[in-house]
């Protein structure tokens, strides 16, 4: 999509630190990482939010949580842990609005989030 930041990313227009990729998915580091691991797992076409996903991304969001997996063995974190986040809309930070999921490790984390 136009004007969309990681679209941009996708199509290479912008460049990114890309840790993972494969057919559907594009994994790369965060611009402003808050932990040692700050990745960001996003689809390779545009939905904006998770309130605009269709019965018919199943697959996709399946794939994403499959990235993650992948994404925190490369990283050497998958044992100690990490946390997987998607953010939507305002009350919850969304700033990007290509979905992608956060995934966050390296150190202990707390909880709740604020
Ligand atoms: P969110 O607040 O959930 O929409 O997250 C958007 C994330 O994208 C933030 O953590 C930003 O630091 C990150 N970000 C913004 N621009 C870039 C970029 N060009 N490359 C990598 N990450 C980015
Ligand atoms: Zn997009």
């Amino acid at each position: 999509m136009e004007n969309c930041l990681f679209c941009k990313i996708i199509n290479k227009q912008i460049s990114a630190d890309i840790v993972y990729s494969n057919g559907s998915i594009l994994s790369f580091r965060d611009i402003n990482p808050v932990a040692p691991t700050h990745v960001l797992i996003i689809p390779k076409f545009h939905i904006s939010t998770l309130n605009d996903i269709r019965n018919n991304h199943s697959n996709i969001l399946g794939e994403i949580m499959l990235a993650a997996k992948e994404v925190a063995a490369i990283e050497g974190i998958a044992k100690e842990g990490y946390r997987t986040i998607f953010n939507c809309n305002k009350n919850a930070g969304q700033t990007v609005f290509h979905i992608h999921l956060h995934l966050i490790g390296g150190r202990s984390l707390g909880w709740p989030p604020g």
